[in-house]
This record gives C-alpha cells, structure tokens and sequence, in this order.
C-alpha cells in the first residue's frame, strides 16, 4: 500500500516522514465492522474527519473543562481543549516521525465521553452509578464512539479503528477490561498501547495544565505572585521579565505561558527521542511489548509539571468559587439521575426506548446505564435547563 519510494500516494501514509516505530494505517488491526478503504484518505484520515463530524464532539463545546460554561466566553470549554490537545500532539508527531493523523483524531476523541460540568460532573453521575457498575468518562469515550453516535446505516457508532479506539481508552480497571476483549487486553498484560496513544496522553497534560494557569488567572483565582512559586512558571516568568521589563497585563500572561508550552514540548521530544534511541524498537510490536512508555517528559520537567499540578489542584480547582459551582453542579446530575431512573419516561422518548432495550437485557444496571448516557451526553446548559423542568414548578416543560 504505502512505501511508494516518496511520493504519497492518496490513501496511504506518507512513508517518508514516518519512523519505523510509527503506526502505519495499512498495518491497522482494522474496524469492528469491515469497510471498504477510504480513497483519498488514509484510515486514521477518516477516523479524524469522523469525530469531527460527530454530534458528541458538536456538543464539547458547551462543556465545562474547569469553569463551567456560563461563567464566561473566554475560558476554555471541552472543545478548545481537545483542539489544543491535538495541536500540541501534532507539533511532537512530527518531530518524532509518528503518525500525526492517528495522534490528531485520538486528541479530538478523548473528551468525547465528558459529562457536564468537568470533573465534577463525572464524579457525581460516577457516586449514582456506584451499583450499576460506575462511571468512567474513558470508558464513555470509548461507549460514545463505539454505541451512541448514531450516524451510519450499517453500524452503530463511529466504527473508528483499533489504534483510535486504544489510544480513547486511556486507562480501565482489570474487571473493566475483560469485558473489552482485544482492546482490554493490553491492561490485562500491561502492555503499552502504541506511540500516538502515548503521545496524545502526554498532550493532554500539557494542555491543560498550561490552559489552567491563563484561565485561572484570567478568573482572577490564582496570582502571577502565587505561581511563581512553581518553579515551571516562576523560571518562563524571570525568563520574560528580563526580556521585557515593562511588560504586563495580558501580554505577559500569555508570554509566560507560551514559553512553558515550548519549554515543555520541548523536553517531551527530547526525553523521548533519547529513550526510542535507547530502547530502538524496530516496530509497533516491540513499542507494545516495553514494559514502560517510551514518550516521556525528562525527570525535571516531570516534577516540575507535578509540582504545578497540585498548586492548581489546591488553588484552583478547590477555590471556594469553583467548588461553590462544582457542588451545585453536583446536586444538579444528582437530581436529574435520581428523578429518572425512579421514572425513565420523564426522559425523551428515543431515551425511555434505550432504557428498556438495556433493561430487558441487563435489568436495573440496563436502566441506570441509559440515564447516565443521557445525562453524560448533556451540555452545561442542557442540564441545568432540564433539571428546571424537572423541578421547577414555574418552568414551561
Ligand atoms: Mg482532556
């Protein structure tokens, strides 16, 4: 298929830029549902173009990632995380000869199983499903793509490929696992799931980290001051001062945090370049089989990057303001999730349709795992508004 001696013939990979540890869509472990090869894309072209495409990931826009969606146009939502996520995933695909399709459409999907309101929100509908087997948003993710999007007449869900697939299912419990046949299997042997995987979790952090640090600040949560606490900031922040000594407000923000950006990524290529020289793997067989990642931040950047990890976690994410938000966000999946599993015909109808399909099947788990689709699939908005109805007298239904 590939390997056309440089040029890039339509369809397949570009063998010139991939390395030999890549994964290449002609080595695919392929779809649920067999499909006829797309033309002029390559398979992980398509899966991209699929999510794109896709209700689930129309809807991550009104999602919260830390604050919640009403609360300002500025901040980050789910969607522009997940196009920064894939932003930072492709400059590093292409530094290290991976396959920036795959790396690109695993960013765009991994969110896609978010409830709203972030963190909390997952929390919340995870604490109502604790008898029925729980809530993951990885897990989710991976249901949105494989069960819920309906789109195509001959399959359920995206039909994404495998290495899409396992790159969504970022991590999952042993019990979890079994249930997922091939795609579990790598948690069962502890095996690692291929570069791109790696990469796009990778990504992840870097994103939000640095996207907390200028929404936090713009929110007026956390302070320049404080930050410079963590040595990752305060070292870009002496850094830009002595660049530019009159520099302030917004400009200086973003200066300081483009440079931790840069900074990071570029120790994420580094390390990693060092420990695929090390560790030479000849194929993407022999990336799954180590018995660690082998894309890494260096042991610096790692404490680093922790060390701001818990800053924003103690600062940030449980500053009163937000946990003020977080907790009513909480009662309101609380509510909504109690209200329908004891009625699900309070939920629209092609819902009450799923609720006794998967009961007939799998009883009162069936029941309970309808309602969490229908709440997880929520926007911010959606869900107050529908908790109103729910519960307010006063509101129109
Ligand atoms: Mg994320």
């Amino acid at each position: 298929m590939s390997g056309q001696g440089g040029t890039h013939a339509s369809g397949s990979d570009d063998d010139t830029v991939l390395a030999v540890y890549a994964q290449r869509s002609a080595a695919s472990r392929g779809r649920r549902f067999a499909e006829p090869p797309p033309r002029h894309r390559t398979e992980y072209q398509r899966d991209r173009d699929r999510i794109v495409h896709s209700t689930a990931f129309r809807r991550l826009v009104y999602k919260t990632q830390v604050f919640v969606n009403h609360e300002g146009d500025l901040y980050r939502t789910r969607l522009t995380h997940s196009l920064e996520v894939a932003q930072i995933a492709r400059s590093v695909a292409r530094a290290l000869g991976l396959n920036e399709p795959l790396a690109e459409a695993i960013c765009l999907a991994h969110d896609l199983g978010h409830t709203p309101f972030g963190h909390a929100g997952q929390d919340a509908l995870n604490e109502c499903m604790r008898d029925f087997g729980g809530f993951e948003h990885n897990l989710q993710s991976l249901r949105v793509v494989d069960e819920l999007e309906e789109r195509y007449a001959e399959f359920p869900g995206l039909n994404l490929t495998f290495e899409v697939r396992e790159g969504i299912l970022k991590h999952c419990s042993a019990a979890n696992a079994r249930k997922l046949g091939e795609l579990g299997e790598r948690f069962l042997q502890r095996l690692q799931p291929g570069l791109e995987a790696q990469l796009a979790n990778l990504a992840d952090e870097v994103a939000y980290n640095n996207h907390d640090v200028d929404d936090g600040i713009r929110a007026g949560l956390i302070t320049i001051e404080d930050l410079c606490g963590c040595r990752m900031f305060g070292r870009q922040f002496e850094l830009v001062r002595g660049l530019y000594p009159q520099l302030g407000g917004r400009r200086l923000v973003h200066e300081v945090v483009r440079r931790m950006i840069d900074y990071t990524v570029n120790d994420l290529v580094d390390a990693s370049t060092a420990a695929l020289a090390s560790a030479a793997p000849k194929n993407v067989d022999e990336v799954r089989s180590c018995s660690s990642p082998l894309l890494m931040f260096s042991d610096g950047v790692r404490e680093d990057h922790l060390e701001l990890k818990r800053y924003l976690r103690e600062h940030l994410y449980r500053h009163f303001r937000v946990l003020r938000m977080t907790t009513k966000a909480q009662r309101v999946v609380r509510e909504l999730f109690d209200a329908m599993f004891g009625e699900v015909n309070l939920m629209p109808a092609e819902h009450q349709d799923a609720a006794r399909r998967l009961e007939a099947a799998d009883g009162a788990m069936g029941r309970a795992r309808a309602v969490a689709d229908y709440i997880a699939g929520m926007t911010d908005r959606f869900a107050i508004l529908e908790h109103r109805r729910l519960f307010n007298p006063a509101e129109r239904t």
